[in-house]
């Protein structure tokens, strides 16, 4: 039986000093020992908000991380940092990094491999674009994004890594997939890791669903049978997360 995980994806929101006061507020209402929560900050909130979360089990992560232990990479954070903090999880190959800052599925592979040398749990994100939608090519490009992403990985290591599936369509748009939509994508995704990896890993996988989820549609679209839970940017940031943690 998969544990159901709600993470948050705060982005390139609220200062430090704003997101501890924030994680202090929420910190009773966003716990829950059914559910895994995991909020994934900025790195520059980490430490405050993990102090803030102490003796709660709601778990802090990051939104990104570079492949190389070490380096001259100016402006980068590694993943080997992130373990050295405590930090559990991290987001993988977000769209918007994808996107915007030439993110690709090779560096999503390494990323992930190194994740899992550091013992974090990669929350790795694919989706189609609005176009790819309407050409029909959805499921080619979840394929290919899940091949790539999975390479080198053990069967046995399937357990420890989350994916996520974000239409980029419906990220921050509140055009949310219809729970049809969202379910035949996660279906898809984890037949990919079957095939890829074998049944027991693909049963082990966690997979979330991204874009608008919030109170009114988390419910219907976490009761699904290949949907574990959610990735949710803009309601995390809000107290009424608490009812997309507590939907049911
Ligand atoms: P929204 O929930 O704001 O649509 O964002 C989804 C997302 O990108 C989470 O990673």
């Amino acid at each position: 039986m998969r544990k159901r995980l709600i993470a948050g994806n705060w982005k390139m929101f609220f200062t430090p000093p704003m997101a501890r006061k924030f994680a202090e507020e929420i910190k009773e209402k966003f716990s829950s020992p059914d559910v895994d929560t995991v909020l994934c900050v900025p790195y520059l909130a980490i430490q405050s908000v993990m102090d803030a979360f102490a003796g709660s089990n709601i778990k802090v992560g990051a939104q990104n991380m570079h492949y190389m232990d070490e380096g001259a990479y100016t402006g980068e954070i590694s993943g080997e940092m992130l373990a050295a903090m405590g930090v559990p999880y991290v987001i993988i190959g977000h769209s918007e990094r994808r996107e915007r800052f030439s993110e690709t599925d090779t560096t999503v592979n390494l990323k992930l491999l190194k994740a899992l040398q550091h013992g974090l749990t990669p929350i790795v994100c694919v989706g189609e674009s609005q176009r790819q939608r309407k050409e029909n090519r959805t499921a080619a490009v979840l394929r290919k994004q899940i091949n790539f992403a999975l390479d080198e990985v053990k069967a046995a290591d399937m357990s420890k890594i989350v994916i996520a599936y974000e239409p980029i369509w419906a990220i921050g748009t509140g055009d949310v997939a219809t729970t049809e939509q969202a379910e035949e994508a996660c279906t898809l995704i984890r037949k990919q890791v079957a095939e890829l990896k074998g049944d027991t890993a693909a049963q082990s996988v966690r997979i979330l669903y991204g874009g608008s989820v919030g109170p009114d549609n988390a419910k219907e679209l976490f009761a699904q049978p290949n949907i574990d839970g959610g990735l949710v940017g803009g309601a995390s940031t809000k107290p009424s997360f608490e009812q997309v943690v507590h939907c049911g």
